[in-house]
């Protein structure tokens, strides 16, 4: 997903490729994600933050990155300052060059792709966790869904234990978070496709209600139960900005 537009490269960018997919860290990544988790008693823990959103956002890009190779189509992944985002490049078709038009079966598919390779990868920490003799425990978010942390591990230390605790954390709630079905999440997209399925002609307009109606509620619940001027602020803006295009395009 990504909530702004693809900030230029710079010489500060960190570059690598993991399974031939490149991906791309601008230098507003780390500072952001330092900001959010900055700790001013504990610097060890902001450290150990940064590297398990680094991870778990890069997780889910190659999720998406998967996905779209899974159709024929190369991408590539950038970090920015506001998250990640996955671009599908365009193919080679026959003498020309096309972006091949995806089914919205297809498209599904690559939006639930990011979040669950999330899912995944906490489910193999879990059982990590298990196979080397520690524990999980269950917290309860907003007193009905269980997100599983670390009780205990054998070893490593309380560096191991916070690391595997906030790997699984970023990874549920990245992952829950952009399930939401509000735009440009990965949730946005998977109401928009399913709700074409149904609705070729009108499916867009009903999605970008379902877009509205639910960034209110998700910004309230951020507000009263999370006490997250944050959550609110973000999930309140990506609702008015539907109500933008739904007031501009229809
Ligand atoms: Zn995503």
């Amino acid at each position: 997903m990504g909530l702004f537009q693809i900030p230029p490269p710079t010489r500060y960018d960190l570059r690598f490729s993991v399974a031939g997919i490149s991906v791309r860290v601008h230098p507003l990544f780390w500072l952001i994600s330092f900001l959010f988790g900055f700790s001013a008693n504990n610097i060890l823990y902001t450290f150990l933050w940064v590297i398990a959103v680094f991870v778990s956002i890069l997780i889910h890009e190659l999720g998406h990155a998967f996905a779209f190779r899974r159709y024929g189509l190369r991408s590539s992944i950038v970090l920015h300052f506001a998250g990640g985002l996955t671009i599908p490049e365009s193919v080679s078709w026959g003498s020309g060059w096309a972006n091949v038009a995806l089914r919205p079966k297809e498209e599904i598919f690559i939006s639930l792709a990011g979040p669950f390779s999330g899912f995944i990868f906490a489910a193999l920490l879990i059982g990590g966790v298990i196979a080397a003799g520690g524990s999980i425990a269950v917290n309860w978010f907003l007193g009905f869904i269980p997100l599983p942390t670390v009780g205990s591990i054998p070893f490593g230390g309380a560096f191991l234990t916070v690391l595997v605790i906030l790997l699984l954390s970023v990874n549920i709630f990245w992952g829950l978070v952009n399930l939401v079905p509000v735009y440009p999440l990965d949730g946005g997209n998977v109401a928009r496709y399913a709700l074409m399925q149904y609705d070729p002609y009108g499916g867009v307009r009903k999605s970008l209600w379902v877009s509205v109606i639910s960034g209110v509620i998700v910004a309230l619940i951020g507000l009263v139960f999370l006490r997250s001027i944050y959550m609110a602020l973000l999930f309140g803006f990506l609702a008015y900005q539907s109500y933008q295009s739904l007031q501009n395009r229809f």
